[in-house]
């Protein structure tokens, strides 16, 4: 695509301040549901009279243009290092600058660019800087291995790579043979005479940038809305990650998300715990959060229960986004540390990326004086398309209502737990029975393509719906409840067992911290519930304690309570924080254990990078 010019604060940009101010959906979610379309979402945001639509310019450029351009955008705080920060207009000049040095080195439309750096100034330059030269941004964990990054870098035909030497040294550097479009790796954290072969630092490919760059003469790319933008590798929690491809149309998505789910305006101050690795951490960490022209802080240091109350007070963060597991591991340190700390400010806590057990939504009363809000959405949909929205009444176990303009259903199952297609049509299903969940294509964020592997996109769509693989029921009044993961769902004596139900009911146990859910085969029931079983501090396994919990599950859920428990202190999850219970599984019946790329080592758990 010719990368055609138009000018800094071109007359013809009409960027997103155009959407009519949403009041906060307070008590009129029904009248905005039915409002709402995301066609005419579109036309407030075209970008120009042609259709060119960049995120970047959508995200932060347009603020920095405005009232805005002062606050700040991003604080960096650090265990290590002093907080520093950017405010709007000095992000939308520094990423040209970025955007500038990209381009010197032949970075054009449509090229892959990697991140393998910790929440550094640094990554958010690269992200918008790629943006706004056109390429393609691809975040990767900090934390990954060899193997995993090799992998990305390769099935994402990735020419630019921004890590840290050592990261390079021990990840990449082994395996540049087998990278044929890696052209250029830049270092943060090396100057010009230390920096290894066949490496350039980023001070000089910024330097550069910095002394091409003229502010009055800058464009950002005239990227079309269905230009690809964004490569999203999955968790892998179910198999191989697959690499989802979304567009800059999608900005759309993350914007009106982002006010309507997390309830973000001007003024906020808000933190998203996601590492920028997955989905969550980019559009939630960057984009949405700075299409809305809030102050983001991000944090580089590894959980501690007591530097994030720290952070929610002191920083007096106004809506806080967060995981299940960084909220057990909360839960794990007790409520009595929350308690010595206040937040007057925090209006809103909200979680995504696995089922929040009621006992968790709870707990946000006792320890934030908040009920945790959940999200459901997945690398696939881009943005949040089920949410228990600020001011609904939230039923604790439920993920909330779809987002204004998304509509979902539940799709009748076959064998296989997958929603059945017959002839090519499917059966959508009535209040309260499960099934698959799906949605309606057409939201702008819904990627567009699995990097290199159509067939399999192909398969995700199915009579005009999105098949999510993700097993679900919609009561009457519209709220979605998760039952599990196709493939998690335990078949037992003729029931369906969704592991959720069941380990929601254990974590009620005072002893038990997290538990992860599995079928086990047995001759008679065709699979058994089996439990691994993180404790608190403070309770140790035993035999008795096992039967405890037995009882305990039976008395709650009858016959579909776990019938075998076993002790985990270090359950294994994703690096995204999920509960692979396909690994639990492999061990247990001891087959092969699959793709273990994501696999988080438990230290790590919840936070990357500074130790
Ligand atoms: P892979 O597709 O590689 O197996 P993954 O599905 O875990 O990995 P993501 O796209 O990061 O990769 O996660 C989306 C999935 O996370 C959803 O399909 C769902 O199973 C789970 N999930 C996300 N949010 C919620 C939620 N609020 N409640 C329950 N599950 C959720
Ligand atoms: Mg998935």
């Amino acid at each position: 695509m010719a990368d055609l010019a138009v000018q800094r604060g071109g007359a013809q940009r009409r960027p997103i301040e155009h959407v009519p101010a949403l009041a906060p959906l307070v008590g009129d979610y029904e009248a905005r549901r039915r409002s709402f379309t995301w066609e005419a979402a579109r036309d407030w945001l075209r970008g120009d009279d042609e259709g060119h639509l960049n995120m970047a310019h959508e995200a932060v450029d347009r603020h920095a243009e405005g009232p805005l351009a002062d606050t700040v955008a991003i604080r960096f705080l650090s265990r290590v290092a002093p907080t520093t920060e950017l405010t709007y207009a000095q992000l939308r000049e520094q990423s040209d600058v970025a955007a500038t040095a990209l381009r010197r080195l032949g970075v054009g439309p449509g090229d892959g660019v990697c991140t393998l750096l910790p929440r550094s100034p640094e990554l958010y330059l690269t992200v918008l800087g790629t943006l706004k030269a056109g390429a393609v941004y691809c975040p990767l964990f900090p934390a990954f291995g060899p193997e995993p990054v090799v992998e990305r870098l390769r099935l994402g035909h990735i020419r630019v790579l921004v890590t840290d030497t050592q990261s390079y040294v021990r990840k990449c550097e082994p395996h540049r043979d087998a990278l044929p479009d890696l052209r250029h790796v830049l270092l943060t954290d090396v100057g010009d005479a230390e920096a290894p072969a066949g490496t350039t630092p980023w001070s000089v490919a910024l330097g550069a940038g910095a002394t091409a760059y003229d502010p009055s003469t800058f464009t950002v790319a005239l990227t079309r809305a269905d230009d690809p933008a964004l490569l999203h590798f999955t968790s892998g929690t179910t198999g191989k990650p697959k690499g989802a491809v979304h567009v800059h149309e999608a900005i759309l998505a993350h914007h009106v998300t982002a006010e309507f789910a997390l309830d973000l305006r001007p003024g906020d101050v808000y933190w998203c715990t996601a590492d920028p690795g997955w989905v969550t951490g980019t559009s939630y960490g960057i984009l949405g959060p700075l299409s809305c022209g809030v102050t983001i802080v991000t944090d580089s240091a590894d959980f501690d229960a007591r530097r994030w109350y720290r952070i929610l007070q002191d920083e007096r963060v106004t809506v806080f986004y967060t995981a299940p597991t960084a909220l057990r591991m909360l839960m794990r340190a007790g409520v009595g540390l929350a308690r010595e700390h206040t937040f007057p400010a925090l209006r809103h806590v909200v979680s995504v990326g696995e089922p929040l057990n009621p006992e968790a939504v709870v707990w946000g009363v006792d320890a934030f004086g908040l009920p945790v809000h959940d999200t459901w959405w997945q690398t696939e949909t881009g943005a949040i398309m089920v949410s228990n929205f600020p001011g609904m009444p939230v039923r604790p176990g439920s993920m909330g209502r779809p987002v204004p303009g998304v509509v979902a259903a539940v799709l009748a199952q076959g064998p296989d737990g997958r929603a059945a297609v017959e002839g090519g049509r499917v059966r959508v299903l009535g209040p309260d029975e499960v099934g698959e969940l799906a949605l309606r294509p057409g939201w702008p964020s819904m990627f567009r393509a699995y990097v290199d592997d159509p067939e399999r996109y192909a398969k995700a769509f199915a009579d005009g719906w999105y098949l999510s693989g993700d097993l679900a029921r919609i009561d009457a009044d519209g709220y979605v409840w998760f039952i599990g993961r196709a493939d998690d769902v335990i078949k037992s004596a003729g029931h369906l067992i969704g592991p959720f139900e069941v380990e929601s009911a254990l974590m009620e146990h005072p002893a038990v911290a997290e538990v992860g859910v599995i079928g086990k085969p047995d001759p008679l029931a065709g699979e058994i519930v089996k439990a691994f079983v993180t404790l608190k501090v403070g309770h140790e396994p035993s035999p008795a304690l096992a039967r405890e919990l037995v009882a305990f599950g039976r008395h709650r859920l009858g016959s579909v309570a776990p019938r075998e428990i076993a002790f985990d202190q270090a359950l294994p999850h994703t690096r995204s924080g999920k509960v692979m219970r396909r690994l639990l599984r492999a061990r247990e019946l001891g087959l092969p254990e699959g793709d273990l790329s994501t696999v988080e080592r438990p230290s790590a758990q919840g936070g990357e990078g500074e130790s």
